[in-house]
């Protein structure tokens, strides 16, 4: 959406800027931890990508079938479409299958659906014990399964539940936001700590038994749950990997500074690339990257198309903020590029930046109505 949008506005008229999506409408998922406590509807989140038609962008509500990066096609609705250049925005897909019973055995927050469901099981809920689990690593929004575990507490407290329910997480990582630095990883656990939420690290779940709603992990600990609220293990989407563009660990290769794959003119943005750092960890796969490449990308494209001189360049800049709970929110920003690792600045929690995220929602979601 980023980047047809800017690169509706640099390129002339007569070119056409060409969205295909297999969903009919955008989910501002940084609002997905509110849905699942309650303080957002799931309308209230999302807008219809119609919005881009009033912008002079053609939208093409269609999957993707397959994509050729040599002769930059994409095939969807019955047609082949070749573009001058072509952006390859897919995202994640979300495996929950890939565990197995992990399906059936709980509801995933990385969806609208899973987080609206979750939020009606919490409502219900009266004692016992909720586990956030984070089944795989790499998942987007390093922040957000933590975000969660902050947000249910909160909520517990509000309605007078927190004695009567434990809330636990279990993470296949060593520990959160790592790769923003110890500094943001202790903060974090300091967090947890302090809201009596136990938290394990180094777990990778091998199966969950739904019906006794117990978590088996590889280490041979098991865990016990009343309600279990997971991040799903992530993958390039099928049509990416059928296509060789991801071949190695199983994300795509982009130039890190201009987001060009080894294809001319093709580029990939977002969740769907990994980008190697040198402390050996790949860039979060997060929305603040993802919305900075998009501009750098429709900066390239239009003035490669026009032939003027190219400039932009990502630069691995990000911040991010972690909510909290009643009304509470940490913040950090940092330079992930920096080396030998990331330079992150962590602020103070606060009122402040909880208001700061509110107000960004509002402004991204005024954008696309
Ligand atoms: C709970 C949660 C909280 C988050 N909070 C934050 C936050 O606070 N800050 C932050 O920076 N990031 C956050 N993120 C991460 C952020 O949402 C993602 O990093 C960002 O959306 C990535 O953008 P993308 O364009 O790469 O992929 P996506 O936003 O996933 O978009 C991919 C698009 O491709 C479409 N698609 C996929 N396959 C096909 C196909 N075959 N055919 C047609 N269409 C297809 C999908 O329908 C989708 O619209 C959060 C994520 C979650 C889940």
């Amino acid at each position: 959406m980023v980047t047809a949008h800017r690169l509706r506005k640099s390129l002339p008229t007569a070119d056409r800027v060409i969205v295909f999506d297999q969903a009919p409408t955008h989910t501002f998922s940084p609002s997905l931890p509110w849905v699942m406590t309650g303080t957002r509807r799931a309308q209230q989140v999302t807008r219809p990508l119609e919005a881009l038609r009033e912008q002079g962008i053609t939208i093409v509500p269609s999957i993707i079938d397959a994509i050729d990066p040599r002769e930059r096609t994409v095939r969807a609705a019955g047609e082949t479409w070749r573009g001058d250049a072509l952006v390859i925005a897919l995202g994640a897909a979300l495996s929950a299958r890939d565990v197995p019973g992990l399906e059936e055995g709980g509801d995933n927050i990385y969806t609208l659906d899973g987080a609206t469901s979750a939020f009606s099981h919490l409502q219900s809920l009266q004692h016992g014990r909720v586990v956030v689990l984070i089944s795989r690593a790499p998942f987007k929004c390093p922040a957000a399964p933590y975000e969660a575990a902050l947000l249910v507490d909160g909520y517990l407290r509000k309605t007078r539940r927190r004695e009567a329910i434990q809330v636990e997480m279990w993470a296949a990582e060593s520990a959160p936001m790592g790769v923003a630095g110890p500094d943001v990883s202790g903060s974090v656990v300091d967090s947890l700590t302090e809201r009596d939420i136990a938290y394990h690290p180094d777990e990778s779940v091998t199966r969950v038994d739904a019906a006794a709603r117990v978590l088996h992990f590889s280490s041979g600990r098991t865990a016990a749950y009343d309600l279990l609220l997971y991040v799903p293990p992530h993958r390039a989407p099928q049509v990416v990997a059928d296509a060789g563009l991801a071949p190695r660990d199983g994300w795509v290769a982009v130039n890190r500074q201009t987001l060009e794959t080894a294809h001319p003119n093709v580029f990939a943005i977002g969740d769907v690339t990994s980008i190697p750092l040198v402390l050996g960890k790949p860039l979060p796969k997060a929305g603040v990257f993802a919305h900075a490449q998009g501009d750098v990308v429709a900066e390239i494209i239009a003035n490669r198309l026009q032939g003027k001189p190219e400039t932009a360049t990502f630069d691995g800049h990000g911040e991010c903020f972690i909510e909290m709970g009643a009304g509470r929110a940490g913040f950090a920003r940092g330079n992930f590029y920096a080396e030998p690792r990331p330079t992150v600045r962590v602020f103070r929690p606060g009122r402040h930046w909880h208001a700061a995220k509110v107000a960004f929602e509002r402004h991204w979601l005024s954008q696309w109505r």
